[in-house]
C-alpha cells in the first residue's frame, strides 16, 4: 500500500477552475487572484489580503514595508523552515533566533530575554498549523517597558510605535484562537500556498493585513499590490483595458505577483475549506487515538498542563479554545536515538510509506552556522529534532492507509528498541 507524504488535493472542481482560466485567455494576475483574495478575507475575517507568488516573497515585502536597517533585529524561532530567517536577511535585517517550548511554538520567556532597542518585529511560526500564544506575545510587545525601549528607524516603525507582530502562518490557514483566526491577532500574517500546504496554488502566498489605526489596511493593500508588480501602478489586466495603457512606476518594487492560473487551484480548494479541514482532523484524531496508549509516543501540541494554566492565568484575556489547522502530525518518539529514528524512516520507506522530519533546527544548517548560530543555544529545538518523525496528514488519506501505517510504525519501533 503506497502512502505518499503530501500529495496536492486535485479534484474536478480544481481542474475546472484552472481550465476556466486557461480558456478565458487571461492567465496571469487578474480576476482569479482577486476572487482568491476575497475568499481568504472572508475565511479569516480580515479586511485586506494581497496574493503573492510565495510565503517567502510575501514576508520579504511585509518586512520591506516595515523598513529594516542592517542593525534592526527580528526575533524568529530556531525551529522552523529556513525561509522564516532568510526573509529577514533578504529584507535587510538581522534574525535573532530563540528556542521553542515543548509544544514546539516559540518560547515567550525567550522572546522577552531577546528583545533589545533594535528589535523591530517578532516572527513566530504556527508550526504544523498549531497557533502560537499570540495573546501573550501581544501583551509583551505592548507592555510599557518594552514600548519605552522601542527605537524606530523608519517612518512606518515610528507610526506603529512598537514592535510589529508578523506571523509565519505558512501552515496555519484557518487556525483559530477563541474562535478568531490567527490573522486577527497579528499585525501582518503571511500564509503559504506552496504545493504541500493545506491550500495550494502550486507556488504562492498571501499577505493578510491587520495593522492598527492610523494605518488603513484597505489602502495598504493597494501599496502591497503595486509593490508586488515592480512598483507599477497598473497590473497587466488593467493595462489591457481599451486605451488604458498609461501607468507610472512609483517605487522600487519586487516582481512577485501571483498568476491567475495558479490562483485558480487555490480558489477551488479554499471554497471547500471546511470539508478539507474536517478530513485533516479525522486523520489527526485517528493517529492520536491509536498512539496515545504508547508511553514512547509524545503526541503533538499537548501543552504541559501546569505551564498552560500559568500562561492562561497571566493573561487579561485568557485563551479558552485553540483550533488547529492540522497541517502536520509531528510525532516524537521518546525512547529511540536519532540514528534509530532515521532507521525507522528507512524501514517505513521500504514499505512505500513516506514520512518526514520537521525540522532540522536552523542553527544546524550551514548557512546559519556560518553566521555564528550554535545549536547548543537551543536545547529544546535540538531535543525535538532528535526524536521527531512527521506522519503524513492530508484529506485523501484513507482510514485503511492510516491503520496500515500505524501497524508498521508500531512493529518497526518494537523491532528497533528490542534489538
Ligand atoms: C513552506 C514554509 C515557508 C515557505 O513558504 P513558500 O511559500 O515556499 O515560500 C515558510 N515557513 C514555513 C514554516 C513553511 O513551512
Amino acid at each position: 500500500m503506497k502512502i505518499p507524504f503530501s500529495p496536492p488535493y486535485i479534484d474536478d472542481d480544481v481542474i475546472n477552475e484552472v481550465t476556466d482560466s486557461l480558456r478565458s485567455g487571461w492567465i496571469t494576475t487578474g480576476p482569479k487572484v482577486k476572487a482568491l483574495e476575497e475568499e481568504t478575507e472572508r475565511l479569516l475575517n480580515v479586511q485586506a489580503c494581497s496574493a503573492v507568488n510565495s510565503w517567502t516573497s510575501g514576508a520579504i515585502l511585509a518586512l520591506k514595508w516595515l523598513g529594516l536597517k542592517p542593525t534592526d533585529e527580528v526575533i524568529v524561532p530556531a525551529y522552523t523552515y529556513c525561509a522564516t530567517a532568510m526573509a529577514v536577511i533578504e529584507a535587510g535585517g538581522k534574525p535573532v533566533m530563540v528556542d521553542i517550548k515543548e509544544d514546539m511554538t516559540i518560547d515567550e520567556e525567550q522572546i522577552i530575554k531577546a528583545i533589545t532597542p533594535n528589535t523591530k518585529a517578532i516572527l513566530p511560526v504556527d508550526i504544523g498549523g498549531f497557533p502560537c500564544n499570540y495573546l501573550k506575545i501581544k501583551e509583551i510587545i505592548t507592555s510599557t517597558d518594552i514600548i519605552k525601549l522601542f527605537t524606530p528607524t523608519s517612518e512606518n516603525q515610528r507610526v506603529l510605535g512598537r514592535i510589529m507582530l508578523l506571523s509565519d502562518s505558512a501552515h496555519s490557514i484557518g487556525a483559530k484562537i477563541n474562535s478568531q483566526s490567527v490573522a486577527n491577532y497579528t499585525d501582518i500574517s503571511v500564509l503559504s500556498f506552496h504545493a504541500v500546504k493545506n491550500i495550494t496554488s502550486a507556488e504562492g502566498g498571501i499577505i493578510c493585513l491587520n495593522l492598527p489605526a492610523p494605518f488603513d489596511n484597505k489602502e495598504l493593500k493597494k501599496w502591497f499590490k503595486v509593490m508586488s508588480l515592480n512598483g507599477q501602478t497598473k497590473d497587466a489586466f488593467a493595462k489591457t483595458q481599451l486605451a488604458g495603457w498609461r501607468y507610472d512606476v512609483v517605487d522600487m518594487g519586487l516582481k512577485i505577483n501571483m498568476p491567475d492560473v495558479n490562483a485558480a487551484i487555490a480558489l477551488a480548494q479554499i471554497r471547500k475549506y471546511d470539508y478539507l479541514l474536517k478530513e485533516r482532523k479525522r486523520v489527526f484524531d485517528r493517529y492520536n487515538s491509536c498512539l496515545q496508549r504508547f508511553k514512547w509516543a509524545i503526541l503533538p501540541f499537548q501543552t504541559n498542563k501546569n505551564e498552560e494554566e500559568s500562561v492562561k492565568s497571566s493573561l487579561q484575556n485568557p485563551i479558552s479554545e485553540i483550533e488547529n489547522a492540522y497541517h502536520l502530525y509531528p510525532l516524537r518518539i521518546a525512547d529511540i536515538s536519532t540514528d534509530q529514528r532515521d532507521r525507522l524512516i528507512n524501514m517505513l520507506a521500504e514499505k512505500e510509506i513516506a514520512t518526514n522530519v520537521h525540522y532540522i533546527p536552523l542553527p544546524e544548517l550551514t548557512v546559519f552556522k556560518k553566521m555564528g548560530f550554535k545549536i547548543s543555544d537551543y536545547p529544546i529545538a535540538n531535543k525535538t529534532f532528535e526524536h521527531e518523525i512527521t506522519l503524513p496528514l492530508y484529506p485523501q488519506l484513507t482510514n485503511e492507509q492510516i491503520d496500515f501505517l500505524l501497524e508498521n510504525l508500531i512493529k518497526f519501533h518494537d523491532e528497533i528498541v528490542n534489538k
